[in-house]
């Protein structure tokens, strides 16, 4: 069984890290969408889909979980969005999401679905993780370690002040 999870994973955090190893243990193969994949160096999302795709994989080399990461950039129309992603990634059986727009267009499209249980969503969160770094406050607790190397090498928080700051 292949399944099918996407995030914008700005950046992978525990969160996901947590969730990804709950959802190996029922499925043979993971296809993981990295959303937004066009989107780097802005606040939101400072890290290119590359950048993404390094920590993913990573931080997943310590877990028996064989997955594929795909980069998918946005589309403007949810109608034709799961041919959209189908198209550029392994085929799957499965799709485990939260999210419930993508749970809705999963369905309408006729393919399986199921929540994962969520892991100290409070605590692990791309926005706060991302605030964090901003602030110059400890960020590096709430991300595999293999995701603090990749930033260290990217000088990813550098990044993150520099964009997210002001031309005033
Ligand atoms: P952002 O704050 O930037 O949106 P995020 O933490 O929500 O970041 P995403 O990349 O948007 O991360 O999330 C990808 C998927 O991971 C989403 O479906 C989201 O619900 C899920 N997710 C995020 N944090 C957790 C968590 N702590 N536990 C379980 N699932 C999570
Ligand atoms: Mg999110």
């Amino acid at each position: 069984k292949r399944a099918f999870y996407i995030g914008r994973f700005q950046p992978f955090h525990k969160g996901h890290y947590s969730v990804i190893k709950t959802i190996g243990k029922d499925i043979d193969e993971l296809v993981i969408g990295v959303g937004s994949a066009q989107r780097s160096h802005e606040t939101p999302n400072p890290f290119t889909a590359g950048e993404r795709i390094m920590m993913i994989r990573h931080s997943l080399a310590d877990t028996d979980i064989k997955h594929y990461a795909v980069p998918i950039d946005d589309i403007q129309q949810n109608a034709v969005w799961v041919s959209y992603v189908t198209a550029r990634t392994p085929p799957f059986d499965i799709v485990y999401s939260n999210n419930p727009l993508i749970l809705e267009l999963f369905e309408e499209a006729g393919i399986e679905t199921k929540q994962p249980p969520m892991y100290h969503r409070d605590k692990y969160s791309g926005t706060l993780i991302r605030e964090k770094m901003i602030a110059g406050e400890k960020w590096e607790q709430l991300v595999p370690e293999s995701v603090t190397e990749v930033i260290e090498e990217i000088d990813g928080v550098r990044r993150l002040k520099h964009v997210s700051g002001s031309d005033q």
